[in-house]
């Protein structure tokens, strides 16, 4: 992949020789099965952790064997049939595997020590979190992610989309040998996916590529909240806080504009960037008191690069459609019964 290029400085900067690339399946609750805990505190319980390593060196990128573990659940044992259409196990698959701890233990040990964790899309890492507090373990990673899912929108389809994995090994021409949905082979292809796409930017990007804009670190959850004075008008408490300069609420370093602040109906919405912290975005809610006073909240909150998809497409429709919004359904629908009555015609 190197040769005839020797020449060139590596293009891309890797924060680490080892990216880990995980992926989990998970069951869910069954509503009118009481469980031992509250669905809002564990929303699924993991039974499977499939994972490879990618290594980085001069030389180029070597993907490893997979790793794989089954977990028996101890709090939904029965499988969700949503979850099975998806994964193809019924709930006698449940009853065999590691305890969670052991199989955790045993994922940790397997990843080494410096190494960045990757995955597709980030819910992975919310349900990893909510099993380790569930099981009176730290939540904390102590690495950083990357989310793969958005980092193939942005190297190899330049779109704000949230593709599948499958979607990806399609689009990327990666073979296809093994089926989808079991975790180590779900990575594995995540893992190929993440290869193509580091390919991609040694060979194709003209410029050099910062990956660790990329990153995030999924043990801050930072978020800074204030409610501004009262204003004479919703549009009087825009102007003032939109124009007034945003520090990142992890470091408090001046922020970088990524995305101006823009007003749909009663919500203001922004993206920054800070050097050390990457994306925050900014929220903004009109209130008003029970005398009618105006005044807003304002939060500045960490997020993760996928995170930015659905603000710039609030952006999107308020290029379209401004400060009102896409007009809500019931008013299509009004609108439509009036094109085609002839007598509103009139
Ligand atoms: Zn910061």
């Amino acid at each position: 992949m190197t040769e005839g290029r020797e020449d060139r400085d590596r293009i891309i900067y890797h924060p680490t020789a080892t990216y880990v690339i995980i992926d989990l399946e998970w069951n869910q609750p069954i509503p009118w099965i009481k469980s031992r805990v509250d669905p809002k505190q564990l929303p699924g319980e993991i039974i499977e952790i499939g994972a490879v390593k990618l290594s980085v060196d001069e030389r180029g990128t070597e993907l490893s064997k997979p790793f794989h573990v089954l977990i028996r659940p101890i709090c939904y044992t029965v499988m969700n049939k949503n979850v099975s259409r998806v994964i193809n196990k019924i709930s006698s698959d449940l009853r065999h595997g590691l305890t969670f701890i052991d199989a955790y233990e045993a994922f940790i040990r397997w990843c080494g020590d410096d190494f960045v964790i990757c995955g597709w899309g980030n819910s992975d890492l919310s349900i990893l979190k909510a099993n380790l507090r569930f099981h009176d373990r730290s939540a904390l990673l102590g690495r950083h992610f990357l989310d793969v899912q958005t980092l193939f929108s942005k190297v190899a389809e330049d779109k704000n989309v949230q593709r599948s994995v499958e979607y990806a090994v399609d689009f990327l021409r990666i073979p296809k040998l093994e089926d989808f949905h079991e975790a180590h082979r779900d990575a594995e292809y995540t893992g190929k996916i993440l290869e193509k796409l580091f390919d991609i930017l040694e060979n194709d990007e003209p410029a050099v590529f910062r990956l660790e804009q990329y990153l995030f670190d999924p043990d801050l959850n930072v978020q800074s909240e204030r409610r501004t004075d009262y204003c004479d008008s919703w549009s009087d408490c825009c102007d003032r806080t939109f124009s007034e300069p945003a520090v990142c609420p992890a470091c408090g370093s001046p922020l970088r504009e990524e995305l101006a602040w823009f007003r749909i109906r009663k919500s203001g919405f922004s993206l920054f960037r800070c050097d050390t912290h990457n994306l925050v975005a900014g929220r903004v809610r009109l209130k008003k008191n029970a005398e009618g006073k105006v005044y807003a909240s304002v939060v500045l909150k960490l997020i993760q690069p996928g995170e930015a998809r659905p603000i710039n497409e609030r952006h999107e429709e308020y290029l379209i459609y401004g400060t009102s919004g896409k007009p809500r359904e019931e008013n299509i629908l009004l609108a439509a019964d009036e094109t085609i009555n002839p007598e509103n015609a009139l």
